[in-house]
């Protein structure tokens, strides 16, 4: 147990109050709401929502910005990306701490996000030389005529970020979009909006020009002005389904650039050649790991032919070593979900799987913390005789729940991979290349594990996600987010002197 909950390592600071960022800190005149830690639910912090003309200032100063902005080379450009590297580096225990009180996740977990998205801001460094990629010359396209591609900013870009990676998934974004010379406005989640403030300290501390970065707190309609702001050029998006098409189809409305990560419902499939040993844990962090609440959780477990019960055998044993308690405890490996009403509705699901007849060989609906009774704790839960008909087989859980399935063998078990309406990641267990091949080739989702539970790509490849996990074109990371970010003008030119 902590003994004092709020304590915070010696230099370590988190902010209580998140306010907006444009051209500098900026007081907004909206509404003030609480933030509480899930593991307590004691309010330690609040945010004041944005009103329709702190948005409009916002864009007003990213706008403005653009003009000089885009003049700055490339080169110049990414020093800014260098500095906040080191920033961001410097405040990696501070934004860990914020994360853990605001999320609820484990230290671990929050201190492994931080370092996921300073990889994007590195890698986004190296702009002037992705900016070749995708230009270039072709001499002579006809006599004495050459023609050209050059890529080009657009203007002013925002992203709306999800609550269960606060710190990672706006630096998605961020780096990419102003390394290639847009200026940029965040909206982050409006329920962990302090580990933003973090990194908008290090934005600060960087001294980037006036307008180039922004930040604005607020819920539903912060997000709706920017969409239908004439001055916003695109939206980069990232949440649950029904809010990412909403986002999609305003955006393609009002003839903006999108991009729209959504939900996810993944599979994980074992085969009879997997090294269990090694498999099981890394199910395990899979499904339990950030009490469940990540996009790329693989929730239903399907063990092919024989493998099953050996399989089943070693789950239980490891649901049973899990300790569930507060993110700032060593030994806590699942966090509290973050509101009692993702509790609540997760346990319902849990009730629903049963009637739709589930065996519930785990229960932990009933967990109850001792040191902290107040929180939005839920033990992991072990459902076993899932098939695909089921709801719960279906629609993404969003906790710490295992649907434990069985197939005959590996085309069984790929349809039903396939059976759901997402296409975000899936994962084989398999010591075999020809099956491994198979998965990839069959498997409709954008991101393949090969005996990786959690396969998050690296910031230099683009991340995956197809059907209903993900509307538009051009993804996150890599290569996409440059060809996002960019519009590429081509020139043809010829001479008659
Ligand atoms: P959410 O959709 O409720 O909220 C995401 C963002 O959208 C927030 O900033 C919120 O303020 C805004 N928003 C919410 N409702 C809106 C509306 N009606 N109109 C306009 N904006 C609105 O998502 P969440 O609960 O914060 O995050 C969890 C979801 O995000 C899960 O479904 C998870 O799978 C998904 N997610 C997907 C990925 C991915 O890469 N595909 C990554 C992380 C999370």
């Amino acid at each position: 147990m902590t003994s004092d909950q709020e304590q915070l390592p010696e230099g370590a600071a988190i902010p209580t109050t998140a306010r907006n960022y444009v051209g500098g800190w900026d007081n907004t005149s909206g509404k003030t709401h609480s933030i509480v830690n899930p593991a307590t639910n004691e309010e330690f912090a609040e945010i004041t929502y944005s009103t329709e003309d702190d948005v409009n200032a916002a864009v007003a100063q990213a706008s403005e910005a653009f003009e000089e902005w885009r003049r700055t080379p490339p080169v110049e450009r990414v020093q800014y990306l260098f500095d906040l590297r080191t920033e961001l580096e410097d405040r990696k225990e501070d934004i860990a701490q914020a994360l853990t009180r605001e999320h609820g996740k484990t230290l671990g977990e929050a201190r492994g996000e931080i370092q996921r998205g300073i990889e994007n801001v590195e890698v986004a460094a190296g702009i002037p030389n992705m900016f070749r990629e995708g230009s270039g010359v072709v001499e002579d396209v006809a006599s004495g005529m050459d023609e050209s591609a050059v890529r080009q900013p657009l203007g002013v870009f925002t992203a709306v970020t999800p609550f269960n990676f606060p710190a990672m998934i706006p630096l998605w974004f961020l780096p990419y979009a102003v390394a290639t010379g847009n200026t940029f406005v965040l909206k982050p989640s409006e329920k962990v909006p302090l580990s933003s403030q973090i990194i908008f300290e290090a934005v600060d501390a960087v001294g980037f020009p006036d307008g180039v970065v922004n930040l604005v707190n607020g819920g539903v309609d912060t997000v709706n002005t920017l969409i239908e702001h004439e001055d916003v050029e695109g939206i980069s998006f990232v949440g649950s389904t029904p809010v990412a098409q909403h986002i999609y189809e305003t955006a393609a409305e009002y003839g903006k650039r999108v991009q729209a990560q959504g939900g996810a419902k993944n599979y994980a499939v074992v085969t009879e050649s997997a090294k269990l040993d090694q498999t099981v844990p890394n199910v395990i962090g899979s499904v339990y790991g950030n009490a469940g609440q990540r996009c790329l959780a693989n929730d239903v477990v399907v063990g092919v032919g024989d493998v099953y019960d050996d399989l089943r055998e070693d789950l239980l044993s490891a649901v049973d070593d899990l300790t569930v308690g507060y993110g700032l405890d060593e030994d806590t490996d699942v966090a509290p979900l973050i509101t009692g009403k993702s509790r609540d509705r997760v346990a319902e699901m849990i009730e629903d799987a049963v009637e739709e007849g589930a065996d519930l060989i785990v229960d932990g609906r009933d967990f109850e913390h001792p040191d902290y009774p107040e929180g939005n704790f839920m033990g992991p839960a072990l459902l076993e005789g899932v098939t695909t008909d089921m709801e719960i087989a279906q629609t993404e859980i969003f906790g710490p729940v295992l649907c434990l399935a069985s197939a005959d063998d590996l085309d069984d078990a790929i349809e039903m991979v396939n059976s759901t309406e997402y296409g975000n990641a899936s994962t084989l267990y398999t010591e075999r290349g020809g099956e491994a091949r198979k998965y990839r080739y069959e498997v409709d989702a954008g991101n393949i594990g090969i005996n990786v539970g959690v396969c998050a790509p690296m910031g230099f490849f683009h991340f995956g996600g197809r059907k209903g996990s993900f509307f538009g074109d051009l993804h996150a990371q890599g290569e996409d987010a440059v060809n996002f970010y960019t519009e590429k003008t081509i020139e043809i030119e010829r001479y008659f002197s």
